[in-house]
């Protein structure tokens, strides 16, 4: 062997285990103090931080209950917001976070995914609403902060943007076809290009008359009713004056609401064709997830599901059988954007886009995170839009904004969200909840 031969022999093996002359400086600790001057900012790594207390803060300024939970760390100013809101059963989830205070202090803010394995099985029994929501409310705050960290909005540390803004979809309603279709034109005057469309409200609701039990002084007054026949017939006809008063531009999506039985909800979806919805929301409840194998053999109407699962593995199988074609999930209830990644890129490799539960129930935090998934994903669908009363945009200075039929986020680091804390005291949650709805007889139907 000559040699330049031993010599590019060294340098092979050298190259083959990863070692040049810093590498095998530094795993002897011998890197001369001039090599480690050079090193650039980046590569220095980020001093660390502790997490020092995780609270929630619980405020009602648009009428829904809304948590947020606010993560302080040991670096003075730097704290995270993470929407922790589960409306209907808020005040369970105040001790719920408590419980992560104790959990996180003293941990670091950056290990974001061994925090969200950790805290999840730290309750050994898990996976229901109201762990999840608080878990929702440390994890996204956790991504509030690295986006602090780094000085970038959080879609840039999620591979940076997509698209300049994110189509949204409004809800019109109305009594009857005509008032929906006249809803429906004036969301396309503002700009809107997808709109849900309800008659009466989910069910048909508010046009179903007075009910046999309240007539017979059965259950509550106060409590819902639908007649599931007369909604069943009334959804094609909704699609058919809206089709012709707004065109065949406009794409309409409509919510079932899980509300009345399987094969019906079958039926009614092949019988809404032709009017070729964008897609039909909920047809079943999660009870009735085998229904689906039917549903996709009857029709290829596109289908959303996924707002009510508690877990991210509750997709798995539906997406890999291709049942649905829209992720509906609701980003708290599953725990945050972390978990909600994992099911969009999973999407990806399925052809099933994103489409994130964004009621007036999640906070401007909350819609926040899910925006900036939005401005992200390859796969994303179409999100539902949130408009914010001007109580909820005062307390929450930064929330996301429409226009024409877009949403955007500001460019602060983080999820550019604030919350007035003073302000937030004025509006106290409270413990009503009204998702009883009932058949004629007083049959209790899943809402
Ligand atoms: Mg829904």
């Amino acid at each position: 062997m000559t040699e330049n031969q031993k010599k590019w022999n060294r340098r092979d093996s050298m190259k083959m285990l990863g070692l040049g002359s810093a590498g095998m400086l530094g795993l002897f600790g011998g890197v001369s103090s001039a090599v480690a001057q050079e090193k650039p900012a980046y590569a220095k790594g980020m001093a660390p931080i502790k997490i020092k207390s995780v609270k929630a803060i619980g405020t009602r300024p648009g009428g829904s209950n809304l948590i947020v939970v606010k993560v302080e760390t040991t670096e003075p100013g730097l704290y995270g917001l993470g929407c922790a809101t589960f409306t209907q059963r808020a005040f369970a989830v105040l001790p719920a976070v408590e419980y992560l205070n104790e959990f996180c202090a003293g941990k670091d803010v950056d290990n974001i995914e061994d925090m969200w394995q950790s805290a999840y099985v730290s309750s050994y029994w898990r996976n229901g609403p109201v762990l999840n929501n608080a878990l929702s409310g440390l994890d996204q705050a956790l991504w509030d902060i690295k986006g602090k960290r780094a000085g970038m909005p959080v879609y840039q540390l999620l591979g940076g943007k997509v698209r300049f803004a994110i189509p949204c979809y409004g809800h019109a309603n109305g009594k009857t076809p005509e008032e929906v279709a006249t809803d429906v034109q004036s969301f396309m005057d503002r700009g809107y290009k997808y709109i849900r469309i309800q008659q009466g409200g989910y069910g048909g609701a508010g046009i179903s008359g007075t009910p046999d039990f309240k007539k017979a002084g059965f259950a509550q007054e106060t409590d819902g009713y639908m007649s599931q026949g007369t909604y069943l017939k009334s959804v094609p006809k909704m699609f058919e004056a809206v089709r012709k008063a707004c065109g065949e531009e406009v794409e309409l999506l409509h919510d079932i609401h899980e509300r009345v039985a399987p094969i019906d909800a079958i039926n009614m979806i092949k019988n809404l064709e032709e009017y070729h919805p964008f897609f039909i929301e909920d047809p079943f409840s999660p009870e009735n997830m085998e229904w689906f194998k039917e549903l996709r053999a009857s029709t290829a109407v596109p289908i959303a599901m996924g707002e009510l699962f508690n877990n991210i593995n509750e997709f798995k199988l539906p997406m890999v059988n291709h049942w649905f074609d829209f992720i509906r999930i609701h980003v708290s209830q599953i725990g945050g954007l972390t978990p909600a990644m994992k099911v969009a890129r999973l999407g990806e490799f399925f052809g099933i886009a994103t489409a994130w539960h964004g009621p007036g129930d999640v906070s401007p935090v909350g819609h926040a995170a899910q925006a900036h998934m939005d401005l992200a994903l390859w796969n994303f669908g179409i999100q539902e839009a949130a408009l914010f009363p001007d109580e909820v945009k005062e307390v929450f200075p930064g929330a996301p904004t429409m226009n024409n039929g877009y949403m955007s986020v500001n460019e602060a680091p983080g999820f550019g969200v604030e919350i007035d804390e003073k302000l937030a005291a004025k509006y106290p949650m409270t413990t009503k909840s009204s998702w009883t709805v009932r058949k004629d007889d007083g049959t209790i139907i899943r809402p």
